[in-house]
């Protein structure tokens, strides 16, 4: 099964993506984790990719579909993926069949509204370690200001900052959002709503996915 969490910076992709690699040994692709390895080990494509990254716009394509396409064919891709941060543009979702040769299973577009996108990014904390993400305080157990999993340092990522993420949410409307149209047509798109608890939320990624397995509904709605 292929499958692609389409979503606004903020709504929850990473963590979803994450369960969904452990529930259904579906291996997880997030471009934005491959090029903030990228940049953090200062490779020639690191280098050329943080810039945009810093600004929060997107990195140019011939540098994240060769990404992909490297990732995708890979021998532990083959049975299916979770893509996280990938497709953001209609132009990768055509250059993503090409890779491929097939049309995603299931497109989840995890739905949050504005105000709480913003909250949520301007206060949360990443492990560069284990990249687990963490709200504004250190969980309950976790020594303050390190990864409750790893016990790595946490930090705020380089993006995260207010005008920063105000131009990613602009950027996810202009570029990312027609993708929905794009996958609706193509009787892939399914909404989730992203509000609630990470386990509530992926509660519902279940339903639709269980849904999808078990060949039971070729539900027109979207
Ligand atoms: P978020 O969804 O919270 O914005 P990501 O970790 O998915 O964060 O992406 C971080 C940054 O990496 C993006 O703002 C962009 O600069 C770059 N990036 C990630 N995926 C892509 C992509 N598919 N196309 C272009 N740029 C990308
Ligand atoms: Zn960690």
């Amino acid at each position: 099964m292929r499958v692609i969490l389409l979503g606004p910076p903020g709504s929850g992709k990473g963590t979803q993506a994450c369960l969904i690699e452990e529930k259904f040994r579906l291996p997880r692709i997030s471009t934005g984790d491959i090029l903030r390895e990228a940049v953090r080990r200062e490779t020639p494509l690191g280098r050329r990719a943080e810039d945009m990254m810093k600004r929060g716009l997107l990195v140019s394509d011939d540098i994240v579909v060769g990404l992909v396409e490297e990732a995708v064919q890979r021998e532990e891709h083959r049975h299916g993926y979770v893509l996280d941060g990938f497709p953001r543009t209609v132009a990768q979702a055509e250059s993503l069949l090409r890779i491929d040769g097939r049309r995603p299973e299931r497109v989840l577009d995890i739905q949050v509204g504005a105000e709480d996108l913003v909250d949520r990014l301007s206060r949360r904390h990443v492990c560069p370690g284990c990249r687990a993400v963490f709200g504004p305080a250190s969980p309950p157990g976790a020594e303050e200001g390190r990864c409750a999993a790893c016990g790595g340092a946490l930090e705020i990522r380089a993006d995260d900052k207010p005008e920063v993420i105000r131009e990613r949410l602009r950027v996810f409307e202009a570029q990312t959002a027609p993708l929905r149209e794009y996958y609706r047509s193509r009787s892939v798109y399914r909404t989730v709503p992203g509000t609630g608890r990470p386990e509530e939320v992926f509660g519902r990624i279940v339903g639709q996915l269980e849904a999808f397995l078990s060949g039971a509904t070729e539900e027109r709605r979207s």
